[in-house]
């Protein structure tokens, strides 16, 4: 019916409302970027479901996005005339927050402004932001295909409730008319505006239009004129060629596609033409880890595009997990509009584009270590236990993938992981011919390893591994440039050469005087340990347990326990 209802938001949203217009007041500007890029994709999802079903176009296929505001009354009102909404999706998408990983965001407040700001900016303020500015919001809106009548009207203070009533909606689409706060009136400028929206929404594929202005001798301002101008370039951007763009352009389409405030650390972009597939793809390297990095199914990075038409978010499918923290756009002319992500799954065009995306991003990284090392320390400080991922997950590129890899070590002796292995390769001693490491819970614990006595002795750098992910991963790393990974934890270990004839004459005299002890210790210990043998590997602590060379590592062992297995 036509009665006014009075809801409540729920919890999470009235979190979200207080905290953004807290702390997100010094970005205030970015309100207008995100109802501007929700008007983009509810075109996007018209257009979309108009492939099967063109009657929804209503006989108006022209889709735009219409920024008005009005002095007087102290508005600003965003039009669309995209899929709009049913009183019922009003009441959920705008009275809710249907994001997965919500409850881990608001687990990660700290209560610091400043830090909170950022993770908001990540999770993706979206619609509420118009209270940062607003003190009241009205939407008023009517789905693609509904009957006239069957409008809403949604209302809300920003204050825990909001409002919603039938409406009657000639127009299908959205109409969003924000009041604005007592003092935010230099909102209220056609010049301002328009600046705010060349600034962050330019990339935006469709028209944005404002009435346009002109200047009037007669009262000494700018005055309208009636007519409409687009605002913007209204063409997609990763659709430009590379020259047509700018770096800050580049950057605020990242921000755009991101919910991050920062710059990213570096981008590709590129048309694949005349192969076996065509497609454009626009990949940005963030510069910050996002709050739910470690959940190997939250890939949110690339969006889908079919000539141009907005397909899907998320597209996993086009990028590996390992690879989970790259964001952007790619645009296939090959994959059927009604693609699907069963069809995603299996489709060989897919499959040509995840390897040569796949390639473009390890490019990318490759450049970085080479020509930006201090952003390269940055990418691996956020992103490197993922990458490591790749090293078990993506065989075809194992070696370029090993090359990016970067590790603690003895040589350097800190925590900091800045030695790849090739730095280590080179200072290799001569007669070395394996690349030690060894493994532990802590850096400190690595560094302090009985294990690394000998090596000491003999001056050989180790590799001290202490990430969650080290083991697995070594565990598909078996060589790296012909020389073979060897833990210093394991079997008899072999020095090779680095094991001089006195050092091997002495062993097997002490291992004839001690056989007896030996013997001793085996039968005291016998379900503990599988054998007891000298070694020269210690130089100060007189006994440690070392893994069967086919063995798990003592370590592996204790992960796996922790993980209950
Ligand atoms: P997001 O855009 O990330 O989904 P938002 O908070 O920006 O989150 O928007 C919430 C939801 O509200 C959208 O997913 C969409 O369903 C709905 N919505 C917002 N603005 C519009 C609009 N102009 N037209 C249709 N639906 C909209
Ligand atoms: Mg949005």
């Amino acid at each position: 019916g036509a009665m006014k209802e009075t809801l409540g938001f729920q919890t999470e949203v009235k979190q979200l409302l207080h905290l953004m217009i807290h702390s997100l007041y010094s970005n205030k500007e970015i309100f207008l970027r995100e109802l501007v890029s929700n008007a983009s994709d509810a075109c996007d999802k018209l257009r979309f479901e108009a492939i099967n079903d063109a009657s929804l176009f209503e006989s108006d296929s022209d889709l735009k996005i219409r920024v008005q505001f009005d002095k007087d009354q102290r508005t600003i009102t965003i039009t669309d005339n995209g899929i709009g909404l049913s009183r019922d999706e009003a009441v959920e998408h705008l009275g809710t927050i249907a994001k997965s990983g919500t409850k881990e965001f608001f687990g990660k407040l700290s209560g610091d402004q400043k830090k909170d700001a950022e993770l908001i900016g990540q999770f993706g303020v979206g619609f509420y932001s118009a209270f940062i500015v607003a003190d009241e919001v009205k939407v008023r809106s009517r789905r693609a295909g509904l009957p006239i009548d069957q409008g809403v009207e949604w209302t809300s203070k920003g204050d825990g409730e909001f409002t919603v009533e039938a409406i009657e909606k000639a127009e299908r689409g959205t109409e969003i008319t924000l009041h604005l706060k007592a003092d935010e009136d230099e909102l209220l400028s056609g010049w301002k505006l328009k600046s705010i929206l060349t600034r962050y929404s330019d990339h935006i594929s469709l028209p944005i239009q404002m009435v346009k202005e002109e200047w009037d001798e007669e009262s000494g301002g700018m005055k309208a004129t009636g007519e409409w101008e687009t605002v913007n370039k209204a063409n997609a951007l990763w659709a430009r060629s590379k020259s047509e763009v700018t770096e800050e352009q580049y950057n605020e389409f990242y921000k755009s596609i991101s919910f991050d405030f920062q710059d990213p650390l570096a981008h590709t972009h590129n048309k694949v033409e005349g192969g076996a597939s065509e497609y454009t793809s626009l990949l940005y390297i963030p510069a910050k880890a996002p709050f739910d990095l470690w959940d190997r199914n939250q890939q949110k990075g690339i969006k889908l595009y079919v000539k141009r038409v907005f397909i899907m978010d998320d597209a996993d499918q086009l990028m590996p997990a390992y690879l989970r923290f790259v964001k952007g756009v790619i645009d296939s002319a090959d994959l059927p509009l009604n693609v699907s992500r069963e069809i995603l799954q299996e489709s060989r065009d897919v499959r040509l584009i995840r390897d040569g995306s796949v390639k473009k991003v390890l490019g990318m990284l490759e450049d970085l270590a080479t020509n930006q090392p201090e952003k390269y320390t940055t990418f691996w400080n956020e992103f490197g236990q993922v990458l490591k991922e790749g090293v078990g997950d993506d065989q075809a590129n194992r070696d370029r993938i090993a090359k990016l890899l970067r590790f603690a070590s003895t040589h350097t002796d800190t925590a900091d992981q800045t030695v790849s292995l090739a730095d280590y390769v080179g200072r290799m001693k001569e007669g070395q011919d394996k690349i030690y490491y060894v493994t532990a819970d802590t850096y400190t614990a690595a560094k302090y390893s009985p294990h690394l006595e000998v090596f000491k002795k003999k001056g050989v750098e180790v590799l001290l591994l202490s990430d969650r992910v080290d083991e697995w991963m070594l565990s598909h790393l078996s060589e790296f440039d012909g020389k073979a990974l060897q833990s210093c934890a394991k079997g008899g270990l072999d020095l090779g050469q680095l094991e001089d004839e006195q050092e091997k004459e002495t062993k097997k005299k002490v291992e004839g005087e001690f056989k007896d002890v030996l013997k001793r210790i085996e039968e005291l210990l016998k379900d503990k340990i599988k054998e007891a043998r000298v070694t020269l590997r210690l130089t100060d602590s007189p006994a440690c347990l070392v893994a069967d060379e086919q063995g798990m590592s003592e370590h592996l062992k204790r992960l796996l326990k922790q993980a209950g297995q």
